[in-house]
């Protein structure tokens, strides 16, 4: 898939660009979540396991399996998407998916 590249975000879930720790959820679906670097406004499409693909006593955050970089130059409207940070592994479930 031409201009999609895959990035290494690591276990601390640090800016594959800037190694900022804060991201501001966007627009999701299926298991994947896109996120935005508050830092360098870079912005990755991050896909990981559901709960229920982890082992019954696992509560540490949903391990990524997959995360892409993807255009910046979409708005994400306010409204929708508020102007939140989270470090990466810390973001509320319900946005993890
Ligand atoms: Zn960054």
């Amino acid at each position: 898939m031409s201009g999609f590249n895959d990035v290494e975000f690591g276990d601390e879930g640090r800016c594959p660009d800037c190694s900022g720790d804060l991201f501001r959820p966007g627009p999701r679906g299926g298991l994947a979540q896109n996120v935005e670097c508050t830092a360098c406004k870079s912005r990755f499409n991050v896909t990981r396991l559901e709960r229920r693909h982890c082992k019954p006593d696992y509560t540490g955050p949903l391990p990524i399996v997959w995360a892409q970089r993807i255009p910046s130059d979409s708005e994400w409207s306010e409204a929708m998407y508020p102007k939140v940070a989270y470090k990466l592994n810390e973001m509320p479930e319900v946005w993890q998916w």
